[in-house]
């Protein structure tokens, strides 16, 4: 009956499925977005304490059988389904979110959220435990990588709960936890592709140093890319490198200078992405853009 290619394990245990809803600390003005409804556990609870529900499912069935469960009840009125693909939804404004997360689109979905123009005050999301620890670890934990760096730079993220896979209808592979993430407001003054696109040159291989990863020539290729870009659009070109840039392999040789320049300035050449922090990502990048190098 259910479909888990669609991650449908449904939350049966109602202890937990209040218990997700309430530590979203729900107001009664408050619009709820919830992704995936499936069958309704969560839905109707969350019905019970918001002004309004907006809920994202792609599976016909399951938009049927919750249109069934909430039909007749005085909540019917509060309840708007979305059928479809949450990734290709577009989303009206919602206070809060609330998810027991397909897991297929876990990252997607934070990212989402993260892009909304008004992002949400709360969202509590059940994901896959790794998925979780990922979101959670901090500079030196096993499991941080880039999804780690990237979260976290745009919004606070805390365990709330452990949910083992035997409160799920059929069980999933592993073991679940709910998260609380709550969005900066306001929003971290820097460009999303920027960071991210530092991120992922430092993360290809986050236990080799930083000067390693910009040695591929894959880097090189995509920064003297974005520096021609800059510098066309900027004027931004100096005497120095006008003279080094009368030829192709002359410009890839600015860039790889700029590059060495930086991560020795900085200080950061040996050391290792698995053991930065935020603040030691946003001086790299602070470092190179000053010198006109752009990642994105
Ligand atoms: N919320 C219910 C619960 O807790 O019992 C069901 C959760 S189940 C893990 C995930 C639900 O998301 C399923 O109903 C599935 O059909 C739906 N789903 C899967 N992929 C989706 C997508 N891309 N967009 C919207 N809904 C999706």
């Amino acid at each position: 009956k259910f479909n888990t290619d669609l991650g449908q394990h449904i939350l049966k245990n109602p202890l937990v499925a209040q218990g997700i809803v309430d530590k979203a600390a729900i107001k009664p003005s408050d619009t709820v977005l919830e992704v995936g409804p499936g069958t309704g556990n969560l839905t109707v609870r969350i019905l019970e304490q918001a002004r309004r529900v907006i809920a994202s499912e792609m599976d016909p069935r399951m938009a049927a059988e919750l249109t069934k469960r909430v039909h007749g009840t005085p909540n019917q009125k509060k309840l708007e389904i979305l059928l479809g693909d949450f990734m290709k939804t577009e989303l009206p404004y919602f206070d809060v979110c609330i998810s027991n997360t397909p897991y297929q689109i876990s990252s997607p979905l934070v990212f989402k959220l993260l892009n909304q123009p008004r992002p949400p005050r709360v969202s509590i999301l059940m994901f896959q435990r790794e998925f979780a620890l990922r979101l959670l670890a901090r500079p030196g934990d096993s499991l941080y990588c880039r999804l780690s760096a990237n979260v976290q730079m745009w919004a606070n993220v805390t365990h709330i709960m452990k949910v083992g896979k035997n409160n799920f209808r059929p069980p999933p592979q592993v073991e679940s936890s709910v998260v609380r993430i709550e969005i900066k407001q306001p929003r971290p003054n820097i460009d999303f592709n920027e960071w991210d696109g530092l991120l992922r040159i430092v993360f290809v291989r986050k236990n080799k140093t930083i000067a390693a990863g910009f040695k591929s020539n894959n880097v090189i290729d995509i920064l003297e890319k974005n520096y021609k870009t800059y510098l066309a659009t900027t004027n931004a070109m100096n005497n120095d490198d006008l003279m080094m840039v009368d030829d192709k392999s002359s410009m890839t040789d600015v860039v790889k200078q700029k590059i060495d320049f930086v991560l020795k300035e900085t200080g950061f050449s040996d050391q290792r992405a698995a053991k930065l922090d935020q603040t030691d990502f946003l001086k790299l990048l602070y470092a190179f853009h000053q010198v006109g190098i752009h990642f994105a």
